[in-house]
């Protein structure tokens, strides 16, 4: 059995106690790893090797940090077959989307960040009789704290922005899914990463949160995960006026007019509901119809999704795997039953798949109106709701009527509707006519509980950098 040891100070080592949490192949039930469960010493320690790290990261050159990123790029692209499989077993998503989607992606985090620091010049403004320039600084060390829908994906997308930008990270992949994360020690070895630069800890949040997010040599907090951690993390970094970013849930909508492209409208929104099982932050959990094709659109959607193959991750025609753990897994199975305890009709799914693994047939389910517990909460699992609407303002409403704002895909090929649509919608990203095409230097992030701040591309390097402004007269 895999043991994830912390990786503190270029080395794998045990926790100062011996305490372990199991992680499960969710796809099997059997054990895959067994994961150090870290205590605040262990944290603490962790931070103390990047704060020593620190005095000489801090002094090389954004070139010198960019061959270092591009080499861990290269080195995951070397690694995929391998890294694809511990993904997929880790986390019960078939193997053909960890090749194609999470190690590639992880890959291109590394290599996108080694590039943008290149590129990432500052401003100066000139006035009469003086120049002002900007300074844009490390921050020393910081934290990334990272979920389990897309592991290695999310890590990196923290981490390659802190690295090239100069500050030491101590990173916390989920212990839901640390195995990939854990791997990224030794490519980090071998790229040539000093030690303490990265660091990686182990074990549940809310044991080590604390010293994470409080410890006076801890500058920012990058995290990735639940609406309901977010918070918390917020409220213990507020007293310290760091600086947190935070990426939050969602509860997206798939808005279809009937001037769109039917076909790709209704294969965009399937995909959207399920891709990762619906266990992306940005899938689109509410459907929403327009009266005039409400009735086919349901019809054929509800088709195409009793065509996709639940199961085995490893076979290369499984479009959906296993759901994380039994503890989500049951959480799904329970909103479920909430939606039909609230009057809503299973269209499709709705049900276990086989009796091993923690597998739950796509579900599309309607009748339910937008002030139910099922479409203002987040699943995030293969669990949709289809409503119709009859009015551009009466699909705006109901696109908005939620305490979440991350993401929304408009189906229109009216560009006006488009138009006024982007401007109405609270939600921090609006895709027209496609769904998850991502640019990776745009501003990515939420609004209310989806999120606070925005990463990529320079946004990402303007939170892990300090600000100062220079004015020289003369
Ligand atoms: P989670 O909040 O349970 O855990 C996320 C991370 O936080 C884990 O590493 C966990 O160990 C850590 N953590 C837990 N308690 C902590 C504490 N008290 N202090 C510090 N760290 C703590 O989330 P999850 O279940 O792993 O992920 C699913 C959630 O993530 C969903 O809500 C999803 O929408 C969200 N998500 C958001 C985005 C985005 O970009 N907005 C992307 C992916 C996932």
């Amino acid at each position: 059995m895999r043991e994830v040891n912390n990786f503190i100070n270029g080395e794998y080592c045990k926790g100062q106690k011996d305490e372990w949490i199991e992680s499960i192949n969710p796809a099997t039930e059997e054990v895959f790893a067994r994961v150090v469960n870290s205590t605040q010493e262990d944290a603490l320690t962790a931070i103390k090797s990047a704060k020593e790290a620190y005095k000489t990261w801090s002094k090389t050159t954004p070139n010198e940090r960019a061959s270092i990123l591009e080499k861990m790029a290269q080195l995951i692209e070397e690694r995929l077959d391998d890294l694809a499989l511990i993904e997929s077993q880790d986390n019960g998503k078939p193997l053909s989307v960890a090749k194609a989607v999470d190690i590639p992606r992880a890959a291109q985090n590394l290599r996108f960040f080694s590039q943008a620091i290149s590129q990432y010049s500052q401003e100066a403004q000139s006035m009469m009789g003086a120049i002002n320039y900007t300074l844009r600084e490390p921050l020393g060390v910081v934290t990334c704290i990272s979920p389990w829908n897309l592991p290695l994906y999310l890590f990196t997308w923290k981490i390659a922005p802190a690295l090239a930008a100069g500050n030491c990270v101590v990173g916390k992949p989920s212990e839901v899914t640390p195995v990939t994360a854990s791997i990224l020690g030794e490519i980090a070895n071998e790229a040539g990463l000093p030690k303490g630069v990265l660091n990686i800890i182990h074990g549940e949040g809310h044991r080590i949160g604390d010293s994470l997010v409080t410890s006076r040599d801890i500058k920012a907090v990058s995290f990735t995960g639940s609406t309901a951690t977010g918070k918390k993390i917020n409220e213990l970094a507020a007293p310290y006026f760091k600086k947190v970013s935070l990426e939050m849930g969602g509860k997206n909508a798939t808005i279809v007019f009937d001037d769109c492209d039917y076909d790709k409208a209704l294969s965009t929104a399937a995909r959207a509901a399920y891709s990762n099982q619906g266990q992306i932050c940005l899938c689109g959990s509410r459907i929403l119809v327009h009266e005039k094709i409400y009735d086919r659109f349901k019809a054929d959607l509800v088709e195409k999704i009793k065509r996709l193959n639940v199961g085995d991750p490893l076979k290369a025609n499984t479009h959906q795997g296993s759901l994380v753990s039994k503890l989500h897994f049951e959480k799904v199975r329970n909103c479920i039953e909430i939606a039909k305890s609230e009057g809503g009709t299973i269209l499709t799914g709705g049900h276990r798949v086989g009796d091993k693994g923690f597998f739950i047939a796509p579900t599309l389910i309607e009748g339910l109106d937008q002030n139910c517990v099922t479409n203002k909460q987040e699943i995030f699992g293969p669990v949709a709701t289809i409503q119709s609407f009859s009015t551009e303002e009466e699909a705006n409403d109901k696109a908005n009527d939620t305490n979440y704002g991350l993401s929304a895909s408009v189906w229109t090929n009216d560009i006006s509707k488009a138009h006024r649509m982007s401007n109405s919608l609270n939600n921090g990203i609006v895709w027209i006519n496609t769904w998850m095409l991502r640019d990776l230097r745009t501003p990515f992030g939420g609004m209310k509980e989806s999120g606070m701040g925005r990463e990529g591309g320079f946004h990402a390097l303007n939170f892990f950098t300090e600000t100062k402004n220079v004015c020289i007269q003369y």
